[in-house]
């Protein structure tokens, strides 16, 4: 089996008519696990399951902090395992001198408006903790350490059995470096930030279409048996 691991915002959920495009292809698709893996949070994406983009195997919400399967269960072993290196009281000390977006806020993120190394730097002062991952310019997610959409992707793959080689993950913006730069097959939508998708590794596929269609576009060449590589 293989898998296909979609990013949404600016990746699967857009343009609205290259979603559809995407929905339609998919009712024929056999044998390929789907997942996505998105720094929304979790009641900000299960309106859109069935809906608006396939119900998927699997679920990676609040950048990689959260996994649920296709009914929506939380997975426990995962959460656990990150709950156990988290301490939201040392964490919220060293970041009380940064602004944070409470909106972004899941029960193992925090959301800041500051630039990584800042952030960084605080959580050593307090003797802290976490993974601080990029969101978008100006905005980094504080996580418990081996958070963060590869790694959770990984937790996933292996749980469902698929080789890290045989899961194709496909993202837009800065959260989904480390997943595409992984050693999965990975691509970057055609609307992703330039100087972002300059940034990723050679062997990352630059699709020629954005968004869904971009996700399309990594689909067909899967189900067509090309392996990754440029495009
Ligand atoms: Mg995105």
């Amino acid at each position: 089996m293989r898998l296909l691991a979609c990013d949404l915002d600016g990746t699967l959920l857009e343009p609205e008519a290259g979603t559809r495009d995407f929905c339609r292809r998919w009712e024929t698709v056999r044998d390929v696990h789907l997942v996505y893996v998105t720094g929304r949070t979790w009641p900000g994406t299960r309106g859109l399951l069935g809906r608006v983009i396939p119900v998927p195997d699997a679920v990676v919400t609040a950048t990689g902090t959260e996994v649920r399967w296709r009914d929506g269960s939380l997975d426990t072993r995962f959460h656990e395992r990150l709950a156990a290196g988290w301490d939201p009281a040392a964490v919220l000390a060293a970041l009380s001198g940064f602004v944070r977006l409470p909106a972004g806020d899941a029960p193992l993120r925090f959301t800041v408006a500051a630039d990584r190394a800042q952030v960084e730097a605080a959580l050593r002062r307090q003797g802290a903790r976490a993974a601080v991952i990029p969101a978008d310019p100006g905005v980094v997610d504080v996580c418990p350490r081996g958070a963060g959409k590869d790694r959770a992707l990984a937790y996933v793959a292996r749980r469902l059995g698929v080789g890290e080689g045989d899961v194709w993950a496909v993202g837009n913006a800065p959260n989904d470096g480390p997943m595409l730069g992984s050693g999965v097959v990975g691509a970057v939508v055609a609307n992703a930030d330039p100087a972002f998708a300059r940034s990723l590794p050679a062997r990352v596929i630059r699709c020629h279409r954005p968004g869904a269609l971009g996700v399309l576009e990594l689909l067909e060449r899967m189900l067509g048996g090309r392996a990754g590589g440029r495009s």
